[in-house]
């Protein structure tokens, strides 16, 4: 068959759906895609409320990958803004530079702190925790329980959903690597970050991109494109099921406005969650695939937006809270992200940002309940007045973290030989390959998605996604084939601790 014959189906609107059906356009491919929300752009996506527009996080574009570049740069074109970033951690009414800075530090932390946390640090020097299996160990032994606790410990366990003390050593071992108080001091008095070998740690404080009305301002473009290229994208249409023969995918059913019905296709994309996909095979998968593809969990995501009668509150795009007494993991500012999100220069739009499992308390309360907890939770920072808040509305992104427990990558490892068997099926972007990632990974693994349909033959399984290119900026933008071939493993999420089993 021509590839011009070709007929592809891909699962999701998101970056990565989005992404193979453009480069599948730029060949003279029409594709079909299939997206169960009525909104494209997935988990990047801009949700607008009374002409507020605010995304699941902020999501800033940064790529080291240069196809991603050219693609963004390619559709958004003038209304790819560069912005300047404010991010700073808050913590007993004060805010904190990040990176630190050392005059800045001390003034918020007073002198009788720092001398608490320097006694703290000489404490832990003298008599470390041993032996050191969990995070809160790592950490304190290398800067004191009270820099700990201060710094770390409540938003790592807001994020993650679990006591420090479960989280392994494993994760800040390679995450944080090679800092130390005595490093981290002098970063702060020098303002200057550097690696292991000695290069200049350029991180993401400076400038950041970002689209004029938001991240789902760039896939709504794509889907338009790619529409107007004779493609479909087929909004309100969830994959039910996935029909196969044995050896290929023949087709998925679909269920729409209208009931269900059989979208048939010659090669086929996924960017849906595993778990579902597996789960949706007719006739089922082998037993044990589906065993291994229903161990994989996620961490869900809420945000609740709040319509703030003020002009101007902070300058900061986002401020990450550290205070425990408050649910709430993250703040953002969506008006100094770009103006054009807020209608009324006279209003601002917070988005309070909570971690949480589908099904537990906050995932499960009302909406107006939420927004009552996100203005006294505010209020309770000082950071506006509950008299001031005059809307809100909340939006809950299931599965927005794929987990990495113990035995998720033996079970990821299950799933893609099955996946790997068939001939014309292939996974991409983040819950689809259920790995920890940003847009461009996922628009990446969509790229060589789309030329291997094409003809050639690329792993996307190798493509990097724990290179900690997030952080830290060095060297030339990298193209399709360098990147293809790349594969290291960092953590970038933490593991649980690993106990023996009990006897
Ligand atoms: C809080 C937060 C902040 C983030 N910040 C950034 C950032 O600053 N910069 C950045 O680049 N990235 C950021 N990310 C990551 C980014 O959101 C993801 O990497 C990206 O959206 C992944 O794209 P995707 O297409 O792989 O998956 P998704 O965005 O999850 O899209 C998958 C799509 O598939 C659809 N789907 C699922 N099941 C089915 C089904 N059965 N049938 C049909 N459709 C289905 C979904 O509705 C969705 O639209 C952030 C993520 C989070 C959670």
């Amino acid at each position: 068959m021509s590839t011009l014959q070709k007929k592809p189906v891909i699962i999701g609107a998101g970056p990565a759906g989005l992404t193979a059906a453009f480069e599948l356009c730029k060949a003279g491919i029409r594709s079909i895609v299939l997206e169960k929300d009525n909104i494209v752009g997935g988990i990047s996506r801009t949700v607008q409320y009374r002409g507020y527009h605010f995304d699941i996080g902020g999501h800033r574009f940064f790529t080291k990958v240069k196809p991603v570049e050219d693609m963004w740069r390619e559709v958004l074109q003038a209304d790819f803004l560069h912005c300047q970033r404010l991010s700073r951690i808050y913590y007993g009414k004060k805010f904190f530079y990040y990176p630190l800075k050392a005059g800045n530090a001390l003034r918020n932390l007073g002198i009788l702190n720092a001398v608490l946390i320097l006694l703290s640090y000489l404490k832990a020097q003298a008599w470390p925790s041993k032996p050191e299996t969990n995070f809160e160990q790592w950490v304190s032994n290398r800067f004191g329980y009270r820099l700990y606790s201060i710094f770390f410990k409540s938003y790592t366990e807001k994020v993650w959903g679990m006591p420090c003390t479960e989280i392994s050593a494993e994760w800040p071992a390679q995450r944080i690597k090679g800092l130390s108080l005595l490093e981290a001091v002098k970063a702060a008095l020098l303002q200057k970050q550097t690696n292991k070998d000695g290069d200049i740690i350029k991180t993401l404080i400076d400038a950041f991109d970002y689209p004029r009305k938001g991240p789902g301002m760039m896939w709504e473009r794509v889907a338009n494109i790619v529409k107007e290229s004779g493609s479909e994208v087929r909004l309100n249409a969830e994959t039910l099921n996935i029909l196969w023969d044995g050896t290929q995918v023949i087709g998925v059913r679909i269920k729409t406005d209208k009931g269900e019905e059989v979208v048939e296709g010659t090669d086929f994309v996924s960017s849906m969650p595993i778990r579902e996909l597996i789960q949706r095979f007719d006739p089922p998968a082998p037993a044990e695939v589906v065993k291994a593809a229903e161990s994989l969990k996620y961490r869900d995501f809420l945000t609740v937006a709040l319509v703030v009668n003020k002009p101007d509150l902070f300058p900061d795009n986002w401020i990450y809270i550290h205070d425990p007494d408050v649910k709430l993991g993250r703040i953002q500012n969506f008006k100094n992200w770009s103006p054009e999100m807020v209608p009324d220069p006279a209003k601002s739009c917070l988005g309070l940002e909570y971690f949480c499992f589908e099904g537990d308390g906050l995932w499960t309360m009302s909406d107006q309940d939420l927004i009552a907890l996100g203005k006294k939770e505010l209020e309770t920072l000082g950071l506006a007045n509950a008299v001031d808040i005059e809307d809100g509305a909340v939006v809950r992104m299931p599965k927005a973290y794929p987990v990495y427990d113990p035995g998720y990558d033996l079970a990821v490892e299950v799933v893609r030989n099955f996946i790997q068997s068939l001939s014309n099926i292939q996974l991409v972007g983040r819950n689809g390959m259920h790995k920890y990632n940003n847009q461009d990974h996922s628009m990446l693994t969509a790229m060589l998605a789309a030329k291997n349909i094409l003809g050639h033959n690329y792993d996307l399984w190798s493509v990097n996604v724990d290179q900690e290119y997030q952080e830290e900026i060095k060297g030339e933008k990298k193209g399709l084939d360098d990147l293809a071939l790349v594969a290291t493993t960092q953590p970038r999420v933490p593991r649980r601790v690993e106990r023996a089993p009990k006897p």
